[in-house]
């Protein structure tokens, strides 16, 4: 084992997170004298989506949230889907709105997730939130690279001036991920499937966030001694364990910190999405809209 190798538990920062979340919920009821309001679209009978969503209702209960899931038939119409959503735009009680993907093939995503509003963009999935978060300036930030960011605080991890590498540039993990690192003046390299080299890049970092989606692609060999590593990924291997994008076995004896697979980024991505909410719902109180 690295001399001071550090596991980056995320379970536990998502534990202390929702116990902070749950006083500042009831905080909020007492000045406001309502719940932050958190309303989850889901079409269809997907099963991975049922269960993300059934956590997601679950988690705002348990931290005192309004939340309301709206299941709709695997068959509504792009109108009848656009016609609710637009419905919880216009609805002061609704904070947050979040429309689960993937939705079933025959609907469109841009055109919902075009009339969301930055201010009830939980997920900061849509355009505005994004350009916000380029411009420094972000209101709600996509949960997953928003955890990684909580970990790292958690742990004392400074970011600043390192040289951070992150693999993957999807729109909801690997750019705002960049984003993050940057505006916390980190030097971001962003790597993808058509980068050359890519271990040249790895085995340079400070810090790597792994957001490939492909299992165990690397090991403890493509990163620097004291090294930290973020695993975004989750799997199935062939043994039907789950597993990250990075292969777990003698990595501590190589980097100083690394999150697990389970229990590192995967907790985090969930409170995120409660942290959120608290946060647009404070927002939208602030600015008298409700
Ligand atoms: P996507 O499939 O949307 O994006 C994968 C990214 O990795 C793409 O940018 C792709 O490049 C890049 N990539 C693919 N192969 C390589 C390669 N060989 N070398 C370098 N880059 C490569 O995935 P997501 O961003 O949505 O998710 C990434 C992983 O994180 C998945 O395993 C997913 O399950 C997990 N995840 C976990 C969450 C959590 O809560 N812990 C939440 C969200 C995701 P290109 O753009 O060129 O195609």
């Amino acid at each position: 084992m690295h001399n001071d190798f550090q596991l980056l538990d995320g379970k536990k920062v998502s534990q202390e997170i929702q116990t902070k979340l749950k006083t500042q919920v009831q905080e909020f009821k007492n000045k406001w004298g309502r719940a932050p309001g958190l309303h989850v679209v889901l079409v269809g009978q997907d099963p991975a989506s049922q269960i993300y969503v059934g956590h997601k209702e679950k988690m705002a209960q348990n931290l005192g949230m309004a939340s309301k899931v709206w299941r709709l038939d695997e068959k509504t119409s792009q109108a009848d889907l656009e016609k609710l959503v637009k419905q919880l735009v216009d609805d002061e009680s609704v904070d947050g709105i979040l429309v689960q993907l993937p939705l079933p093939a025959h609907l469109k995503d841009e055109p919902i997730m075009e009339l969301i509003p930055f201010t009830k963009d939980v997920d900061g999935f849509t355009k505005p939130s994004l350009g916000a978060l380029a411009h420094g300036e972000p209101l709600a930030v996509s949960c997953t690279p928003a955890g990684v960011m909580e970990i790292l605080h958690h742990y004392g991890i400074s970011v600043k001036g390192l040289n951070c590498v992150v693999v993957g540039r999807s729109l909801i993990v690997g750019k705002p991920m960049s984003l993050l690192l940057l505006n916390a003046d980190a030097t971001v390299t962003v790597c993808h499937s058509k980068t050359k080299n890519l271990k040249d890049f790895t085995r340079n970092a400070d810090l790597v966030v792994v957001a490939a989606g492909k299992p165990q692609f690397l090991g403890p060999e493509d990163f620097k001694k004291g090294a930290i590593v973020i695993d975004v990924g989750i799997h199935r291997d062939q043994n039907n364990k789950v597993c990250g994008d990075v292969r777990s076995e003698g990595l501590d004896k190589v980097v100083k910190a690394a999150s697990p697979v389970p229990g590192g980024v995967g907790p985090m991505t969930i409170v995120m999405l409660m942290q959120n909410t608290l946060k647009l719902a404070q927002a939208r109180m602030e600015r008298n809209e409700y």
